[in-house]
């Protein structure tokens, strides 16, 4: 008798070894022989897996749906969370948001524009004028609301306020570039935000369009087309030539079948800042996205640190509304300062309790600042005795493919104990702005790997509170996590500069190798200190100061306005122009 296992839609070749202990190699040796080409990277669909399993004596079963993971985890969709007060009984279907997703290039404005006026227009006499954020169009007698602000910096921005404007994400891929970096990272927010998915593939009136190739890059990427098996909708589209639109839009509409977006259209007004500016001749123009219970002109709003009453509402085609229901953007004139775009807003019953609610806001931002709450390594272990954390989200960046994949399976074994390790996104590259907002999002460390951060990146990092460690050894990386997850990692220790130096020179001494000529421009440099030697952005050095010389003397510290030579430990490519930054550690913050 067969031992029976339990396989999902699609699974990487490496972790169906795993899954029944054999050797990679040899299952790609048996899929070979059954005609399926396949890397140890790739992803094989459930009916491919389950013959080569059996071959091995396994009887594969599809794996029953984790149901219990979202409740496990904590992390519900936002605005499910925007309607917990809400009678059930109350609840109907509004129509589905929509946020389009992809890398840059890939057609994203021309989609956006393509639906709008092939849908919108062809009601609308001249089409829309006025662009607001947001768009409504109708398909089979159902509305789907897009917001018109393309890319995931919009997106993420959003739910690092604590708002979420799309129900459904399409991500959008050429059909002749393929899954790019962006892509990679679109799909890493989606799913850290727990958004269903489907794909546009576009550019497919181009020559060298292949649409199967992108297919099998989705596959591995665990978004398994439907016309593969798998549960990932893909429809083709050109947003030049106007075609596959209304499938696209019939795509979405089922999407939004699958998971149910509802809200109260009589219950309590809230939803999320889409955008706005200040107009000279108008104030505040905010364009607002409901999300529960019907806003009406003359209402009293709170968006932010902004309030006012509403004085006039008007849809997205500019035309004056009476009323909005949930799903509606809305563009509106009233309130007495510039919310920001992910901001909450709520309908209150008095303009006095709406200065109250600003007025706690504003206090509370102020102790906020104060003590912004970090996620790091450091304190992963006490959030999970508090309970306030069940699981370490992580970002992985490494140089190369080769090395991040050693790595992802080492991270993924510590994860095997009782605190879960979840990896958002594994990528090779530089740790770059996106990295730190898909952090900050979903409280997530970043690690990385023989990679640098951007000065960009590094000082959003700090503004965020987003704990961002920098390794060259993989196994000092498996011990501090190991370590944290078990509540041993040291207390953080933080750099203290001391001081800074620009390289004037560079010349050869005996002893020590090359020194630096250099000149103290802030604080001083300490013998003995750790320094870090800076070429542009580049990290170029890190180490020990090890000689420090003021004219022929040894010196223990020199200071502002001085010059002097400098040795860094083993380290001789030291060019003119490079900047020293001197600093020592200090335990704990
Ligand atoms: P975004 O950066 O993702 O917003 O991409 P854009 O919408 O700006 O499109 C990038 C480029 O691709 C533009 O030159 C578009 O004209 C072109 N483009 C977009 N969609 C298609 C398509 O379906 N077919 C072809 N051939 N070109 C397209």
């Amino acid at each position: 008798m067969s031992v029976k296992i339990e396989l999902p839609a699609s699974i990487i070749i490496r972790d169906l070894a795993q899954k029944i202990e054999k050797s990679p190699i040899d299952l790609i040796k048996k899929l070979m022989t059954n005609g399926v080409m396949a890397t140890i990277n790739q992803a094989v669909d459930f009916d491919t897996a389950a013959i080569v399993v059996a071959e091995y004596g396994f009887e594969a079963v599809p794996e029953a749906i984790q149901e219990e993971e979202q409740k496990e985890t904590g992390e519900v969709p936002l605005w499910r969370q925007m309607i917990a007060g809400e009678d059930g009984a109350q609840l109907k279907l509004r129509p589905p948001v929509v946020t389009i997703l992809g890398h840059v290039d890939h057609g994203k404005t021309s989609l956006l524009d393509a639906i709008r006026s092939t849908e919108v227009a062809a009601g609308e006499a001249g089409g829309i004028t006025q662009h607001i954020g947001a768009y409504q169009v109708e398909k089979k007698g159902r509305l789907i609301t897009f917001l018109d602000t393309p890319g995931h910096a919009a997106f993420t921005q959003m739910r690092a306020r604590g708002a979420q404007g799309a129900d459904i994400v399409v991500l959008v891929v050429a059909a002749d570039d393929g899954v790019m970096p962006q892509t990679r990272e679109a799909i890493a927010h989606a799913k850290a935000a727990r958004v269903p998915m489907m794909v546009a593939l576009n550019k497919i009136d181009r020559p060298n369009a292949n649409p199967d190739r992108v297919k099998q890059q989705l596959a591995e990427l665990e978004l398994v087309p439907d016309d593969w098996g798998g549960s990932t909708m893909v429809v083709p589209v050109s947003a030049k030539q106007k075609t596959g639109i209304e499938d696209l839009l019939e795509g979405i509409l089922l999407v939004a079948d699958s998971s149910e977006i509802k809200a109260n259209p009589n219950g309590k007004v809230i939803g999320t800042v889409i955008e706005a500016e200040l107009d000279k001749s108008k104030g505040v123009l905010a364009t607002l996205l409901v999300q529960n219970g019907t806003l009406e002109a003359g209402d009293i709003v709170v968006a932010g640190m902004a309030h006012g009453k509403l004085r006039a509402i008007n849809d997205y085609r500019g035309k004056p509304v009476k009323k909005a229901g949930p799903s509606t953007p809305v563009a509106v004139m009233g309130l007495d300062d510039v919310p920001s775009a992910g901001d909450l807003f709520q309908v209150v019953a008095s303009d006095k309790e709406a200065r109250a609610i600003v007025a706690e806001r504003q206090e509370a931002a102020k102790t906020q600042a104060q003590s912004r709450k970090k996620v790091s390594l450091e304190d992963l272990f006490a959030n999970v005795q508090a309970g306030e954390a069940k699981e370490l989200n992580l970002i992985v960046k490494a140089d190369v493919q080769g090395s991040l994949d050693p790595i992802v399976t080492e991270l993924n074994k510590l994860g095997e104990g009782p605190i879960g390790l979840k990896i958002l996104h594994a990528e090779t590259g530089n740790i770059g702005n996106n990295d730190v907002m898909l952090a900050s999002a979903s409280k997530a460390i970043i690690i990385g790997f023989n990679v640098q951060a951007d000065v960009d990146a590094r000082r959003m990092a700090e503004k965020e509170g987003v704990d961002l460690r920098l390794y060259e050894i993989i196994y000092r990386m498996t011990e501090d996590i190991e370590k944290a997850l078990k509540g041993m990692l040291e207390p953080e220790t933080t750099e203290k500069v001391l001081g800074r130096a620009t390289v004037l020179q560079v010349f050869a001494a005996s002893k020590f190798g090359r020194v630096a000529g250099c000149k103290v421009t802030e604080g001083e440099l300490r013998r003995g200190a750790k320094v870090r030697l800076y070429r542009g952005t580049d990290i170029v050095y890190e180490g020990d100061l090890s000689s420090l010389r003021h004219e022929k003397d040894d010196v223990k510290e020199i200071r502002t306005g001085f010059e002097c030579g400098v040795g860094f430990k083993s380290f001789n490519d030291i060019q003119p122009g490079d900047q020293v930054m001197c600093y020592i550690l200090e335990k704990g913050e």
